[in-house]
């Protein structure tokens, strides 16, 4: 799968700050912070079309840390207000605590009032080379939803499904009225998902993909790229795509003993510059997923197949 940064923005198609009707109950509104890492920028969804409404994944904040690819959605809280309508905010719901993700949680709560419910907080040290959008560390949920929790308003309900492996605390929400399900970062329309260690987990990761193909959900929504009519095949072959990308590293490095950039170069040719660094949280993602299965190898940044791993790879399938 390629990650095509050439059409990034075409407001034509992606426009910002106003509210896009997807279907009676839903409703998205996109955040203008498109870059290489949220592609046309964070898409926030409005659910209910009655007396109130949830907000899912109300985006960046707009306020400081200039030059933060996730942080420049200024506006987006008064577009999200002003498709509010007369509607009552009844929550404002997180998929994760990426910074394009929950930061306006708290300016959509001092405006509303609205209780912030959803994904729990995350304590961590954001202290490696992390080449995904950052944590928040400001957030703080009045409610927490476990798996298979509702959250219900007029005509509308919500079912958190614990979904994680791009962060620990992603949850994805089922809409139980229309079958759709908004996938947060976990299934994205646009590219595969950065699961960046030592919070993103490749094994965790892959088995929440798994746990997608048990549903029969109608659509997808994500919060990055189109929306995906297809959520069986799409996963099936998301699944296939980590496997292959498995495959490939153990091939790799049963050739010689190799280091993470030299497995990127070699795995993503024609990679745009700026998410070689994602690239590199993403093998190193599969790396520690064969160590934990035996597979791998490594002394400080080299890594080699264990004989175990050329032993599978000579058997007959
Ligand atoms: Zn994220």
């Amino acid at each position: 799968m390629t990650i095509p940064v050439d059409n990034i923005h075409d407001p034509a198609t992606w426009p910002t700050g106003r509210a896009v009707q997807l279907e009676p109950l839903v409703r998205r509104v996109l955040a203008p912070n498109a870059s290489p890492y949220t592609f046309t920028g964070t898409q926030t969804y409005l659910v209910g079309a009655g007396a109130d409404v949830a907000v899912i994944d109300p985006g960046p904040d707009g306020g400081g840390l200039a030059g933060h690819a996730d942080t420049n959605g200024q506006g987006h809280v008064a577009a999200i207000l002003a498709a509010l309508g007369g509607a009552r905010l009844a929550a404002i719901v997180c998929t994760h605590t990426h910074r394009d993700h929950s930061p306006a949680a708290r300016v959509l709560a001092a405006a509303t009032g609205a209780p912030v419910i959803g994904c729990a907080a995350l304590a961590i040290a954001d202290d490696g080379p992390r080449a995904d959008a950052a944590f928040d560390p400001d957030y703080r949920p009045d409610r927490v939803l476990r798996d298979g929790e509702d959250l219900a308003g007029h005509g509308w309900t919500l079912t958190a499904l614990a979904t994680p492996g791009h962060t620990s605390n992603h949850l994805c929400y089922a809409l139980r009225e229309s079958g759709a399900l908004f996938t947060g970062d976990h299934v994205m329309g646009w590219s595969t998902s950065v699961v960046s260690p030592p919070d993103g987990d490749m094994a965790a990761y892959l088995a929440s993909l798994a746990r997608l193909q048990t549903r029969d959900d109608r659509v997808y929504y994500p919060a990055h790229g189109p929306q995906i009519d297809n959520p069986r095949q799409f996963v099936r072959g998301m699944i296939g795509h980590r496997r292959q990308r498995e495959r490939q590293i153990v091939s790799l490095l049963g050739q010689h003993a190799r280091t993470i950039p030299d497995l990127v170069s070699t795995m993503y040719k024609g990679l745009d510059p700026r998410l070689v660094g994602a690239a590199g949280r993403s093998v190193l993602a599969h790396l520690i997923d064969l160590a934990q299965q035996g597979r791998v190898a490594n002394s400080a940044d080299v890594w080699w197949v264990t004989p175990d791993a050329l032993a599978d790879a000579d058997a007959p399938a």
